[in-house]
């Protein structure tokens, strides 16, 4: 019988078809049914058959990066992401020692703060250098590893301020929800963020308080965690009294915020404000787009010749956004140069971070990403652009290695250097 009931039921629809495979970036490197779309499903069904136990399925499929790419790609609309994590959320969480270090510092917005003033400090003294330059962190390898994380280049361009209190009054308040990688490893997101919409949106509230959206504890099938961090996120929100949008300057936070309406519907006292906050939730290049393209502005060249564009695998698969960040780099003066081609279908898409995948499965991750940066410097860019800041650390990473002339930055930065300081004519 198919198409049954329970958590596991979608994993009947299967029919064993194949079209999945060429789009998952696991199956791609390995070239094994065990890590492909298919053989997860297979797996699935063999849970439900008592053929294996929920451990050694889980096992299995925690090698799963949840990009979604086969969701696309699935003429039966199976979603064995959404089995992988409803698996994961019954056989719990399987977190790597720096995994769980970094989500305690994230979960703090106290700790997170704190930690991205010393990292600062770290790198401008000169001190990082001596570090890595004599290998003392070499018998550390939580700490070298956490440290291999921090890209060089944190910011292409001066630092903005936040914005000051609004002039306007009436202004539409719209929050900003500053995700936790970027205000610790990209100090210049938030702010360019929060300038923006205080340029093209209204009055910027900034949402604080509750350190991390949940995204790794939902990714990682950590229930209870996740769901508080919800809660703290929606006190956050109503804290911040009526708003007319939310915007997330991370994309994985739009993605888990989206995903509050459903974890949250059995409870009472915080349904019907989890589904507010997702109904009025966007992207940065969601809300931004809408706004600029009501108006006639004039973008100056930030230093770049041509650029390309990062998808978020969840954004592109989960949220369907492909087109706003597009247009809004080809307002810029520069080059638009497109990865692969505009083929939903296309794995090149997949840079390997997975969020805290390139902490648990550090080789694979970065075998992904080797076919990612090799289509970003066969492009001709000379800049690579995103909203992720998960991935963005990931990429950078990987082209400093690599000693690349390409930079990267998210697409506030580069926004807000474009458009500093113009004023909006209608
Ligand atoms: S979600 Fe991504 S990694 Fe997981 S099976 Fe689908 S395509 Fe492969
Ligand atoms: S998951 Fe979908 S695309 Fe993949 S084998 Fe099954 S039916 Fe075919």
């Amino acid at each position: 019988m198919r198409g049954g009931s329970g958590p596991f039921a979608n994993a009947d629809l299967c029919t064993q078809c194949g079209y999945c495979l060429p789009v998952c970036p696991t199956y791609r490197v390995e070239n094994n049914e065990l890590h492909g779309p298919r053989g997860r499903v297979s797996l699935i069904l063999a849970l439900q058959s008592g053929a294996v136990t929920p451990a050694e399925a889980a096992a299995a499929l925690d090698h799963c990066l949840l990009c979604r790419a086969c969701h696309a790609a699935c003429p039966a609309g199976v979603r064995p992401a959404k089995l992988a994590l409803a698996l994961r959320g019954q056989v719990g969480p399987r977190p790597t020692v720096l995994s769980r270090l970094l989500h305690r510092i994230t979960n703090s917005h106290r700790m997170t703060a704190r930690l991205a003033g010393l990292l600062t400090s770290y790198q401008r003294s000169g001190l990082r250098h001596v570090v890595q330059r004599r290998g003392w962190l070499h018998h550390l390898p939580t700490l070298e590893r956490l440290d291999a994380l921090v890209p060089r280049q944190r910011s292409l361009f001066p630092l903005p301020p936040y914005p000051d209190a609004p002039s306007q009054a009436g202004r539409p308040r719209i929050g900003l929800l500053a995700g936790c990688i970027g205000r610790l490893f990209y100090l210049a997101v938030a702010p360019a963020a929060a300038q923006l919409l205080a340029q093209y949106g209204g009055e910027v509230i900034l949402l604080g308080g509750f350190g991390c959206c949940g995204a790794p504890f939902r990714e990682s099938g950590a229930r209870q965690p996740f769901l508080r961090q919800a809660r703290r996120t929606l006190d956050a929100f109503v804290a911040a009294g009526p708003l007319q949008a939310v915007v997330c300057d991370s994309t994985v936070c739009a993605v888990t915020g989206r995903s509050y309406a459903r974890a949250l519907d059995h409870d009472p006292a915080y349904a019907a404000v989890a589904e507010d906050f997702a109904r009025k939730l966007h992207t940065l290049s969601q809300f931004l787009a809408g706004r600029l393209k009501r108006l006639t502005l004039t973008a100056k060249n930030p230093g770049f010749a041509a650029v390309t564009y990062h998808d978020h695998c969840q954004t592109r698969f989960g949220l369907g956004i492909i087109e706003e960040p597009r247009w809004l780099l080809a307002t810029l003066p520069m080059r638009y140069h497109e990865l692969a081609p505009k083929d939903p279908f296309s794995s090149e898409g997949c840079c390997g971070a997975g969020g805290d995948y390139q902490l648990r499965h550090p080789e694979r991750s970065q075998q992904i990403r080797t076919a990612k940066l090799a289509a970003i410097q066969a492009s001709g860019a000379e800049l690579v652009v995103g909203e992720n800041p998960g991935c963005l650390l990931h990429i950078a990473a990987g082209l400093e290695q690599a000693d690349s002339a390409v930079r990267v930055c998210h697409l506030a930065e580069l926004l807000w250097a474009a458009y500093a300081q113009q004023q909006p004519t209608h």
